[in-house]
């Protein structure tokens, strides 16, 4: 099935022209100049579509019009376009996850028609290397039975992404993120569903599955001989149960791993709801030694003094600050900020989405001390670890 591309730009040449690129690129394209012209002849998408969406259009805005996407079933997955500078970009990128949409680029005006066409033909359906558009995940369809099912049916899968000691090149760790191998939907990243499982009251069973699960693993890898820590993420509704640090801390005692090689990742924005709730479990946590890690920093809403309060040992700079901070100064500059801040704190700084040599030079220069990131490693399989540790080339 052909993948439909729709434009929306109020500048009629330009989506002239974006359009020529699209057809050349052997996808379908269909233009419009005005948003609301565009939600009166479409009121459903195909699975797989592409909106290339213009940011600053007089009538309705592409924030508008992100909006109204989010109300839709089986919303397009977009290319965000701005003449205005990349931190407009970078927020109108955060906006559309946080609605739920999927962002397949953020570009810059004037576009590289080249990269354009790149970007697109890795889209086009006949072209074998490219995975086929999958019918998008309909969360309506699952419930809670359908949940525990999954997890009961194996369905859940746990895939282990390394992190490298900056300074000495070494593996120190390798965290847990979890999958789904949905038999309808292939392998689906969690990052989507989560809202819904917390919604549904059952995130709290995925997490004893992804704890118990990790800390396993991570027995196996120490009868093998790796020393490495294994980080698991945790979500909001997790830090309201307040008898987790006593559950984690039975569980790695029965497996006679050492807590300190233990961590628990939250994100700021978990922190958000009933902050002595949340701070009794975490103190609690870090008392029998678990680590505690503060994920996508600088993306959140968390204070200083929430910073201050929380006893965590590891801070992880957001990976959309590292990914960007070769093209966008602003973004150095936050990461630049961050290491600083985390070793004032007495943090270890975790540097994500480190996914080329630059940034990880950069890192080095700066003084941060842990890598996680494409460049490194793509998350794998735990059976691909080993295999990983022994072939890999020192960096
Ligand atoms: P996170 O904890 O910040 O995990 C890092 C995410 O960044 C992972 O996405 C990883 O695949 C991706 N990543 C790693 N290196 C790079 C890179 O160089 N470039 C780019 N662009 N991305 C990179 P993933 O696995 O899709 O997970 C997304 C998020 O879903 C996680 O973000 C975490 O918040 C959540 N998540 C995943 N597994 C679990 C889980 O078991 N429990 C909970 N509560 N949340 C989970
Ligand atoms: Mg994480
Ligand atoms: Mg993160």
């Amino acid at each position: 099935m052909a993948v439909t591309v729709y434009l929306l730009d109020d500048e009629e040449a330009l989506v002239e022209l974006h359009s020529e690129v699209v057809k050349m690129s052997g996808l379908i394209a269909r233009a419009f100049t005005r948003a609301s012209q565009f939600f009166e002849q479409i009121t459903h998408f195909e699975s797989g579509s592409i909106l290339m969406l213009d940011l600053q259009m007089p009538e309705m805005d592409g924030i508008e019009v992100m909006r109204r996407l989010a109300t839709m079933h089986n919303p397009p997955e977009l290319i965000l376009i701005s003449g205005h500078d990349i931190g407009v970009l970078n927020s109108a990128e955060k906006l559309c996850r946080a609605h739920g949409l999927k962002v397949l680029a953020s570009l810059s005006k004037p576009l590289s028609l080249d990269y354009l066409s790149q970007l697109l033909k890795q889209h086009r359906p006949d072209d074998s290397t490219q995975k086929q558009p999958r019918p998008t995940l309909d969360e309506n369809e699952f419930d809670a039975e359908g949940f525990r099912r999954a997890i009961s049916q194996n369905e859940m899968l746990l895939y282990y992404q390394p992190q490298i000691d900056i300074a000495t090149g070494e593996m120190s760790g390798l965290e847990a993120l979890a999958r789904w191998q949905h038999p309808e939907y292939g392998l689906i990243n969690l990052e989507t569903v989560i809202p819904h499982a917390e919604k549904l009251g059952v995130m709290g069973e995925l997490t004893e599955w992804v704890i118990d699960t990790a800390v396993k693993q991570e027995q196996q890898w120490q009868q093998e001989g790796y020393q490495a820590c294994v980080s698991v993420n945790i979500s909001a509704s997790d830090i309201t149960s307040l008898s987790l640090p006593e559950k984690i801390a039975t569980l790695l005692e029965d497996n006679r791993l050492d807590p300190t090689r233990f961590k628990l990742e939250v994100t700021e924005s978990a922190l958000m709801g009933e902050l002595v709730t949340s701070l009794d479990i975490l103190t609690r946590l870090r008392l029998k030694g678990i680590g505690l890690s503060i994920d996508d920093f600088g993306t959140g809403y968390s204070s200083l003094s929430q910073l201050h309060k929380v006893p965590f040992t590891e801070l992880k700079i957001d990976r959309s600050f590292v990914s960007n901070m070769t093209e966008d100064a602003e973004a150095l500059a936050i990461v630049k900020t961050c290491i600083m801040l985390g070793h004032e704190l007495k943090m270890r700084v975790v540097a994500e989405g480190v996914e080329k040599k630059v940034h990880f030079s950069l890192l080095q220069q700066m003084g941060c001390d842990i890598a996680q990131g494409y460049f490194i490693a793509k998350p794998m399989p735990a059976e691909s670890v080993s295999h990983w540790v022994n072939s890999r080339q020192q960096l």
